[in-house]
C-alpha cells in the first residue's frame, strides 16, 4: 500500500492519521512538532516516541523534501532552488536575505494560465496546482539549507519572512495556499507570524476577500498600469477581472481586516508604457476614488531572453515615485535581486532556468 506523505497535513489531519493507528491524542502533537518545529525527516530520530509507534509510522508514512535539481547563489547572496516533485514537475524557490532576516519567495503553480506578457513564468502554461504539501516544503527546504532548525524563537531569524510571489497565481489554488499558509503560520511548528506572509496576486477579485477570512496574511496587488486599457494590453486577466471590481474586491479585503492592513500595490516600470508623470497622476486619482489604505513598491522590469518590454530608466522611475509620495504615499523602489542567476521577479522559470 502507498504511504502517506504528512508534510502538507493540517494539525487535524495528522490527528485523524494518529487516531487511526489506535494511538493517543498527544501523539499527534508531539509528530507535528518534530515536522514542522524540528523539522526532521527521519522517523527513528522522533526521541520520544516509542519504538514500536515509530516503526508503524516507519511502514505507513514518509516524510519528503523535493529534490534539489540544482541551486545558485548569486553574487547578492539571493539563493535560487530548482525543485521537483515526485512527479518530475520542477518549480522554483528563491531566498532574498537582508541584512539581519529574510524572505523565502514560495511558487505555487508550474506555470501560470494568467499569462502576463512582461512574465517569465507566464510564458510557460499552466501544468498543475502544487499541493499544499509542496507548497510548504520549499520552505522546509530553505529551512533545511540555513539550519534554522527547530524554530528559533527569538526574532533574529535569517528566514524571517514569506512572500508568495513565485511561480504562479496563489488564488488560482486557493485550497492549497490557505492550507499551506495555515501550516507555515503555525505558532508550534514553522511559525512564520502572519504579519510576515504577503500574498501577491495578479487581481482575482471574488477570490480577494478570503485573503483576509481564511489566512489572515497581507496583500499585494500586481497593478502595474493605471487604468483598464493599459492594463489589458499587459494582463489579459484585466479583462476577466477588470480594476473595478479588483479595487471593491481590495475595498472588502481592508474591510473584513479591520481596516489596520495596508495594501501593497505593486507597480512593474515599462520604458514609454506606463511611466510617465500622466500614469502616476492616474494612478493617485484611482485610489483616491476607492479610498484605499495603498502603499506603492514600484519594480524595475527584469528582463528574460525573448521578452518585448524594456524597464524604464531611473530619472523616471525616480519621478514617479516622488509623484506617489507627494500624494501621500509610500512607494519605494524595489532593488532587484538575484538577477545574475535569473532569481528576480517575473524571471522563476522551471525548464532550462539553471542552463
Ligand atoms: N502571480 C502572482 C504572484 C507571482 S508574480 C502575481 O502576479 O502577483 C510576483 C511579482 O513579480 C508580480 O508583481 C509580478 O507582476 C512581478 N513580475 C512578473 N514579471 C516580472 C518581470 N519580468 N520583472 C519584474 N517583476 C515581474
Ligand atoms: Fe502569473 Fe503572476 Fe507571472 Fe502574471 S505575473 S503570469 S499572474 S506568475
Amino acid at each position: 500500500m502507498a504511504k502517506t506523505e504528512l508534510i502538507g497535513l493540517s494539525k487535524e489531519e495528522i490527528a485523524q492519521e494518529i487516531a487511526k493507528i489506535g494511538e493517543k491524542p498527544f501523539r499527534a502533537k508531539q509528530l507535528w512538532q518534530w515536522l514542522y518545529l524540528k523539522g526532521v525527516t527521519d522517523f527513528d530520530k522522533m526521541s520520544n516516541l516509542s519504538k514500536e509507534l515509530r516503526a508503524k509510522l516507519k511502514e505507513n508514512y514518509s516524510i519528503t523534501r523535493p529534490k534539489i535539481v540544482a541551486e545558485q547563489i548569486s553574487k547578492d547572496k539571493t539563493h535560487k532552488w530548482l525543485l521537483e516533485f515526485s512527479d518530475g514537475q520542477r518549480i522554483e524557490t528563491v531566498y532574498i536575505p537582508e541584512e539581519d532576516r529574510g524572505a523565502v519567495c514560495i511558487s505555487t503553480q508550474v506555470g501560470c494560465a494568467v499569462g502576463c506578457k512582461f512574465c517569465h513564468t507566464g510564458s510557460q502554461k499552466i501544468t498543475r496546482n502544487l499541493t499544499a504539501g509542496e507548497i510548504v516544503s520549499q520552505f522546509m527546504v530553505a529551512r533545511d539549507a540555513y539550519q534554522e532548525w527547530p524554530t528559533p524563537t527569538d526574532e533574529t531569524r535569517y528566514l524571517s519572512n514569506i512572500v508568495v510571489m513565485g511561480m504562479g497565481e496563489p488564488l488560482h489554488n486557493p485550497e492549497n495556499v490557505v492550507k499551506a499558509l495555515k501550516i507555515l503560520s503555525d505558532g508550534e511548528g514553522i511559525a512564520i507570524s502572519k504579519r510576515k506572509i504577503t500574498l501577491s496576486t495578479s487581481g482575482i477579485a471574488p477570490k480577494i476577500p478570503l485573503v483576509a477570512t481564511d489566512i489572515g496574511v497581507k496583500l499585494a496587488i500586481s497593478l502595474h498600469a493605471p487604468n483598464n486599457e493599459k492594463r489589458s494590453q499587459i494582463m489579459p486577466i484585466n479583462d476577466r477581472y477588470p480594476l473595478e471590481e479588483v479595487m471593491k474586491a481590495c475595498q472588502e479585503y481592508q474591510r473584513l481586516s479591520g481596516h489596520n492592513r495596508f495594501i501593497t500595490f505593486e507597480y512593474l516600470m515599462l520604458k514609454d508604457f506606463n511611466d510617465t508623470p500622466d500614469d502616476a497622476h492616474e494612478l493617485i486619482e484611482l485610489m483616491k476614488k476607492y479610498k484605499i489604505g495603498a502603499k506603492f513598491n514600484l519594480i524595475p522590469f527584469n528582463p528574460w531572453p525573448g521578452c518585448s518590454y524594456e524597464p524604464s530608466s531611473n530619472n523616471r522611475v525616480r519621478a514617479f515615485s516622488k509623484l506617489l509620495e507627494d500624494a501621500g504615499y509610500e512607494a519605494p523602489i524595489r532593488v532587484a535581486r538575484g538577477q545574475d542567476i535569473l532569481a528576480a521577479c517575473g524571471q522563476l522559470k522551471s525548464k532550462k532556468s539553471l542552463d
